[in-house]
């Protein structure tokens, strides 16, 4: 692995929820980042540190010579909420795959290692009646709804994943890291209303709206811990070893979206109403992670449960 440390740490969707989570842990550390985005789900976070340096841009539209030589390259940019790329497809079509080739020739170009965020999307609806318990591994096969209103996000990530996989053969040091559903304080703060599961709840509840759960609420998620997210991506990134050619990255503790209503509500001392509403046919049914991979190999392994991490962002609001 190269990493000569005079050169920048390249993020894209740096200024994303993950991103600047993660641009934030680096700076502490010394490191000197580029970020690019391009705002479509995120605000420019002010940073004011010499040693970062923002390029506001479509990833899918950079000119490759206009970067300067980076010292290794964490992919990150793509729209992450149904609501929005049901709407506009090209939002996760281009940044996954124009942009990852794109990224790919910088890492050529520079020599250095290149993590490709992928999602657990990619798995669909697994069998998870031979799963054995155990949660999703890595070569678990998937049942994948085609050209469906959902199907963009997997099929996008899943051609990303395969780049990778083929700058991999070609001698590329590279992993495609899969996340199941990360949380936070502050997440999706530019598109309440049409993001994810927690920070909507959060929100309806304490407006007093009716939430909304989409089918019956059984439907199952492993929720992790967003700083427990940003360490697992850095002990891959700073691994120092060949990466595998994809590594789950997620909390091993299952919840139906039902009982997590209940428990925000408990957690975060929040009454609520539900409104029930019809839910998209391709909508995971269960989507629990096996993170035995990512634990063998960095030593990473989630510690935070659902309980705790809602609580600190019940403290955050006080
Ligand atoms: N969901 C819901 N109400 C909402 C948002 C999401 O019932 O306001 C459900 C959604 O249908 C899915 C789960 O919660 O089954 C998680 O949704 P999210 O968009 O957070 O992430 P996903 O895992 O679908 O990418």
């Amino acid at each position: 692995m190269h990493l000569n440390p005079e050169n920048p740490i390249l993020i894209t969707g740096g200024d994303g929820f993950i991103g600047r989570n993660l641009v934030q842990r680096l700076i502490q550390q010394n490191y000197t980042i580029t970020v690019i985005d391009n705002h479509v789900t995120s605000y420019p976070y002010k940073i004011g540190n010499p040693n970062f340096r923002r390029i506001t841009a479509d990833i899918s539209e950079i000119e490759i010579d206009s970067i300067p030589e980076v010292s290794g390259i964490i992919h990150l940019a793509s729209v992450a909420a149904p609501q929005l790329y049901k709407k506009d497809p090209s939002l996760v079509l281009k940044p996954n795959t124009i942009g990852t080739a794109k990224l790919i020739e910088i890492a050529k170009r520079d020599g250095v290692r290149i993590l490709f965020a992928s999602t657990s999307e990619v798995y669909g609806n697994v069998r998870w009646d031979k799963t054995d318990e155990k949660g999703i591994e890595e070569e678990n096969n998937a049942i994948v709804k085609l050209l469906s209103k959902r199907s963009c996000y997997s099929a996008a990530k899943r051609f990303g994943e395969e780049l990778i996989l083929n700058f991999k053969k070609n001698g590329g040091d590279a992993t495609n890291f899969r996340l199941f559903n990360v949380y936070g304080p502050d997440m999706d703060t530019k598109n309440i209303g049409y993001g994810r599961v927690i920070p909507n709840f959060i929100h309806k509840m304490s407006c007093g709206e009716p939430i909304e759960i989409f089918g019956d609420g059984t439907q199952v998620r492993s929720f992790l811990w967003i700083d427990e997210a940003v360490e697992a991506i850095l002990s891959l990134y700073f691994y120092e070893g060949d990466l595998p050619d994809a590594v789950n990255i997620g909390n091993d503790e299952p919840i139906t979206i039902k009982n997590l209503a209940e428990k925000i509500s408990k957690v975060l001392d929040l009454n609520y109403r539900v409104k029930y509403l019809e839910m998209e046919e391709d909508d995971p049914l269960w989507r629990r992670p096996c993170v035995e991979k990512i634990k063998s190999l960095t030593g990473w392994e989630p510690k935070i449960g659902l309980d705790e991490g809602l609580r600190i962002i019940a403290n955050s609001k006080l």
